[in-house]
């Protein structure tokens, strides 16, 4: 996808901010027991969307992506009245991929044939593991057998187009297990998986019972090792890696996905959802009942500033316009993410920077030590680099933050 096809295409992000059961590893602006609040809070992101009507008037939309939360968990009719609303009010491509985030419990073969009558042609199922053990563990509320029939369900209503999320990393987890998950899906006609290195984020109880050493988090060498068998059993099937937790079928990446990864514009709607648009970043406020408090159409003044509607209203958490130096920045971090890497051509048209000369010392080192490989053309993470690669961004922005030296 070409970075620079971003002016007049729009993607829209609706969070679902609800759960059956908050999981103990999830630091996502998440809750359970807040059911209550869905009607209301449904109502607030239809009346955010119609605020952006005037707004995206020269857009056409891309693409849509139900995230969360469970998206799945509430009814597909407050999905069908979302896809409704943005196909009625702004311009839209004649086929959007629209994803929408399932837990597998959810995915019976009803709700399934309802996504596809109202327009979802994508899913993206939690399955996270099939072994029972460490779904326990992971305190998610399905077993190996409701993951493999959401799988099922899934094929038999129709669905072409699919990702299951896996994890590696997860504490006691063996090698075995994770080959076991692995192969599982040899077993079905999936296209797209998203493998994800558990983390242990700050404030959720997973990071509690690590620091009291009630659960040890793999080694690094472990973790490696499950990464390279990923490599080498996916590749084998078929399997394209193009992003560091990425991996598909031909043509069957996450076109939403890439859209951001690729530096385009998204418009983020619900409590918590981020938005890039018009050179700023900017984050709603956090919490569903304040959202549904502030969102109110007696609360929305007439003007057509859409960032003086919402600042008035004060649904605005965080908010940043962004200099070069940051959207510079953002685009190295994004492309790095990606298997193919930085293309210094698209560098160079974009921001008028030679990438290999700006970065002269920092690419020699980093090739030095086998975690980036670069030619006249391209420059990439290897291997080691992709399991560093948190490292590896943060080198590349200290790099950029420098000051420019003071000519005398
Ligand atoms: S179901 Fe997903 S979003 Fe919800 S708490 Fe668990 S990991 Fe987080």
């Amino acid at each position: 996808m070409d970075s620079l096809e971003k002016e007049n295409n729009i993607s829209f992000y609706i969070h679902i901010p609800f759960c059956q059961i908050k999981c103990p590893y999830c630091d996502f602006n998440t809750y359970e027991n807040i059911e209550n609040f869905i009607p209301n809070y449904m109502k607030g992101i239809n009346i955010e969307i119609n605020n952006w009507e005037k707004i995206l008037v020269q857009y056409n939309v891309k693409s849509i992506y139900f995230g969360g939360g469970t998206p799945s968990y509430i009814k597909s009719s407050y999905i069908k009245e979302i896809i409704n609303l943005i196909k009625s009010k702004f311009s839209v491509e004649k086929n959007p991929e629209i994803t929408l985030e399932a837990n597998p419990v959810d995915l019976n073969i009803y709700k399934l044939s309802s996504y596809l009558d109202i327009g979802i042609n994508r899913l993206s199922i939690g399955i996270q593991s099939f072994s029972d053990s460490l779904l326990k563990k992971l305190g998610r509320n399905h077993d190996q057998k409701s993951a493999i029939k959401s799988i099922e369900n899934t094929l038999k209503a129709g669905f072409k187009n699919f990702n299951i999320d896996l994890m590696y990393g997860i504490p006691s987890q063996s090698i075995n297990q994770w080959r076991e998950s692995l192969t599982k899906i040899k077993n079905y006609e999936i296209n797209h998986l998203s493998t994800y290195n558990l983390t242990f984020e700050e404030g959720t109880p997973f990071y509690h019972w690590e620091k009291q050493g009630k659960l040890i988090a793999p080694k690094d060498k472990k973790i490696e090792d499950m990464y390279l068998l990923q490599k080498e059993f996916l590749t084998e099937i078929g399997f394209i890696h193009y992003e560091i937790s990425n991996w598909s079928k031909p043509k069957m990446q996450s076109k939403h996905n890439l859209r951001y990864w690729s530096g385009n514009h998204y418009i983020g709607v619900g409590a918590g959802a981020h938005s890039y648009f018009d050179n700023k970043r900017f984050s709603n406020i956090k919490s569903p009942k304040k959202y549904i408090e502030k969102m109110k159409p007696q609360n929305i003044n007439q003007t057509n500033d859409f960032f003086k509607k919402i600042s008035n209203i004060g649904i605005i958490h965080e908010q940043e316009t962004l200099t070069q130096k940051d959207i510079f920045f953002d685009r190295v971090m994004l492309n790095l993410r990606l298997i193919k890497g930085i293309k210094h051509q698209d560098i160079y048209r974009e921001f008028n920077i030679n990438f290999p000369k700006k970065f002269k010392h920092l690419l020699s080192e980093l090739v030095d030590l086998e975690l980036i490989e670069e030619n006249t053309e391209i420059t990439k993470l290897t291997d080691k680099g992709i399991l560093l690669s948190n490292e590896i961004i943060m080198r590349f922005f200290q790099e950029i933050s420098k000051p420019l030296p003071i000519k005398t």
